[in-house]
């Protein structure tokens, strides 16, 4: 058949084409968001199956997220049916990693069945390595520990790589000692962290080549999404597993990445026409995804960036509306009119899935969470602290865990004592102690232990009982299904019984989260494969999003589009964030600049971006100014509004003029700065941030979330406002009908006793 006519190919441009059927070589295709790099990196995958040119299992792709390989999969299947079935290496770097690390696992020290650590337990076992070596933890923590580790990693570094004045970076010298501490508790536990699959899958193809030969002759076609994300050691693996055949093709977009604070080279783009020489380079420049509006503000937006390769973007859709700016008084208000406006896009017949509110982090969330519950919209959040991060789901995992490797001391840890079992400290040190004097894993120094003296009786008999448990557990575990098995634990160890009991208000909610764990594990026909799931999924929700609000960080939304896109917080020190405006130069300004152009590009039809002049962080009050980024969006796109109304481009301040008179401090700040009155086009952020700066996120009410000292009826005075009688208080925030100034919104402390 002619390759050119077949299917598929209608409707892509030719450079998407080109991308597609240029299979033989080194390819990089460099383009802006919403160009269709992924839809053409898809139908490439296509077009390779359907042409033969390889089997299913002799491609490798990889995506960024679990949810992208999913989504691609499907697209495949839907272009050539089930041939896609065979395709075993889709997926996430570290999925794949995962998987080829099986295999050879005693090539490293490792068995098979390893268990992969998240990032927890990667911390706290950081922090035992830091006791055991007597360091001051409070000084160099288990956290720092596990950031310059996952940094090494992160640049393919094993600890024999380490240059030796690195070990500086932690704990006066003695960071790469720690290192290979860290690892041989690894290998101890029969357990790998996120970084290990892929620097494991480095040192197994360097110390035998006839393996790493078998897997280059195996890939004779990669294809990798997101590349400008991809980390050095992620990079090393590519060009080794590709030097046979070198029928590579990267697509990515310098202006996304997001992900140099995890490691991320941009230079990888730079490097692979030097690795690969002769690559084909092919531009997309059309986007299909957004308004011209859309596009327009996001391409002004990034301009700001100097570290950038520079493209063209144009697209020929209408016009549409504009970027909406929006000004309100707090968070609350942002979750409620952001809600109002859900509802009303929803009145109109628009589906809650072609919804999402994008947030910068995490905390960010929980308005929403909660003003969704209120009006009874259905919303799913994607890849946050979520479901697998909860209490009791790291607990029933723990028990999963040990039940399929013995080794794993962190699972065992966990709930040797959970319920209680009367194995307290006392008895927990013993057994520690045993372990470590004979260098096994905490169940066979039970084992040991329960032979010993050391014990009390009631401590022996506990612990007898509890591993006859595991014991009894895992013989099931042989021919039950997991889900069954797992009820089957959860029960008979008392650990459902145990919230049953329980008579904090979280319980009720911790049973259901329990329920719907085995409901996860009923999806599958084993528990490894379950569990190596948990451990690989960031996203937590496996059908698709038909009726529901998304609701994830920028960083989930990567490679995602929606027709309506909410982008509330957007001010400084929330975004960009305060860490990356403390650090010097502008490399993490940058990045989170990057985010934002990220944030806007989601957005099909509609994207609306909005600030608040209040915003209570960790119970604290703090006034907020607006982003730097909201100046850096080009004016003919944008449309700025109010509480009260459209405000459009005048010559005021972003929000109405009565929601920052409520403020109340900083007037200086407010009605003398020039900048804050200025005009949208008149001064540059610069010329008034040595003013602006002093406001900017300074605490302006303490205590928190607290209750106000006022009463409704007090008489009180506030500086500007002058007297006024409460006629309402609501937490901090007090409603004043003020004798001259009429009805304001204050925050109490700006007032006093009259
Ligand atoms: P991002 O940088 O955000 O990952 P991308 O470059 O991967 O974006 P895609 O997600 O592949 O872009 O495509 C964006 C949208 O444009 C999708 O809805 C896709 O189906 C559509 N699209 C891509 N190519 C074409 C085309 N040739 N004709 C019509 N629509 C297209
Ligand atoms: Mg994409």
């Amino acid at each position: 058949a002619d390759p050119e006519s077949a299917p598929y190919l209608v409707g892509l441009n030719d450079e998407q084409r080109a991308a597609v059927l240029t299979t033989e070589g080194p390819v990089l295709m460099l383009a802006g968001a919403g160009t269709g790099k992924t839809r053409a990196l898809t139908t490439r995958l296509a077009h390779l199956l359907n042409m033969q040119l390889a089997a299913p299992y002799q491609i490798l792709a990889v995506t960024f997220t679990n949810k992208a390989a999913r989504e691609m999969k499907e697209r495949i299947a839907a272009l050539v049916g089930d041939n896609v079935e065979g395709m075993k290496w889709l997926g996430t770097f570290h999925s794949i990693g995962a998987q080829i690390l099986r295999r050879h696992a005693e090539l490293v020290g490792l068995k098979s069945n390893f268990t992969i650590l998240d990032a927890d337990d990667q911390v706290r076992l950081a922090k035992q390595v830091i006791e055991a070596a007597n360091i001051d933890e409070k000084r160099w923590t288990g956290r720092g520990l596990a950031a310059v580790i996952d940094g090494w990693k992160n640049r393919g570094l094993v600890p024999e790589k380490v240059p030796a004045d690195e070990a500086y970076h932690f704990a006066d010298g003695r960071g790469i000692a720690l290192y290979k501490a860290y690892q041989s508790r690894l290998t101890t536990l029969n357990a790998a962290d996120f970084g290990d699959l892929l620097i494991h899958n480095l040192t197994i193809f360097q110390n035998n080549p006839d393996i790493l030969g078998e897997y280059q002759r195996r890939f004779r076609y990669m294809l990798v999404d997101e590349y400008q994300d991809t980390n050095v050691a992620q990079y090393l693996w590519l060009r080794l597993l590709a030097q046979k055949h070198k029928n590579i093709c990267c697509v990515g977009d310098d202006d996304q990445s997001i992900y140099g604070w995890r490691g991320a080279e941009v230079e990888n783009i730079l490097r692979f026409e030097k690795d690969f020489p002769g690559a084909a380079v092919i531009r997309l420049e059309r986007n299909y995804r957004s308004t011209p509006a859309i596009l327009g503000a996001a391409s002004g937006l990034i301009a700001s960036n100097k570290e950038r390769l520079g493209k063209t973007l144009w697209t020929s859709s209408d016009d549409g509306e504009k970027v909406r700016v929006r000004g309100v008084w707090d968070g609350e208000e942002e979750a409620r009119l952001i809600g109002d406006d859900i509802e009303s896009e929803q009145a109109k017949g628009r589906s809650l899935s072609d919804m999402a509110v994008l947030v910068r982090a995490s905390f960010q969330m929980r308005a929403f969470e909660e003003r969704f519950n209120t009006l009874g919209l259905a919303y799913r959040v994607v890849g946050g602290p979520r479901f697998y991060e909860r209490e009791e789901s790291r607990d029933a995992l723990s028990y999963l865990r040990l039940i399929r490797s013995s080794d794993d001391d962190l699972a065992f840890d966990r709930i040797v004592n959970k319920p209680k079992r009367g194995l307290g400290d006392k008895a927990l040190q013993v057994l520690h102690k045993v372990a470590r004097a004979n260098e096994v894993p905490l169940m066979v120094a039970s084992r040991i232990a329960l032979e010993s003296g050391e014990l009390t009786a009631a401590a022996r008999r506990s612990l007898l009982n509890f591993v006859d448990s595991i014991d009894r557990w895992s013989r099931d575990a042989k021919d039950m299904v997991p889900a069954d098995l797992a009820e089957l634990v959860l029960e008979e160890s008392g650990y459902i019984e145990m919230w049953k009991n329980s008579k904090s208000p979280q319980a009720p909610g911790k049973l259901d989260n329990l329920k719907e764990l085995i409901q996860a594990v009923s999806e599958f026909d084993t528990l490894e494969g379950y569990l190596d799931h948990v451990a690989l999924v960031s996203e937590l929700n496996e059908n698709t999003g038909d009726g529901q609000i998304w609701l994830m960080t920028l960083h989930a939304a990567k490679g995602l589009e929606f027709p309506v896109v909410f982008l509330p917080g957007w001010e400084e020190e929330i975004f960009p964030s305060k860490r990356s405006l403390d650090e010097n130069g502008n490399a993490a300004l940058e990045e989170e600049r990057r985010l934002a152009y990220v944030g806007v590009t989601r957005a099909e039809e509609s994207c609306r971006i909005s600030f608040a002049a209040n915003r209570q962080i960790y119970g604290r009050w703090q006034s907020a100014l607006p982003s730097r980024f909201i100046d850096e969006l080009p004016e003919e796109h944008v449309e700025v509004f109010s509480e009260q109304g459209l405000y459009g481009n005048t010559a005021t301040a972003y929000a109405s003029q009565s929601s920052f008179d409520n403020i109340g401090v900083k007037e200086d700040a407010y009605y003398e700065n020039p900048g804050w009155k200025r005009a949208r086009n008149a001064s540059s952020r610069s010329s008034f941030k040595p003013k602006t700066i002093e406001g900017r996120g300074k605490t302006i009410g303490v205590g928190a979330s607290g209750k106000s000292k006022f009463k409704v009826g007090n008489r009180v005075f506030h500086q500007k406002f002058g007297y006024g009688k409460i006629s309402s208080v609501e937490g901090q925030k007090l409603t004043v009908n003020f004798e001259h100034s009429g009805i304001k919104k204050v925050i109490d402390t700006f007032v006093e006793a009259a």
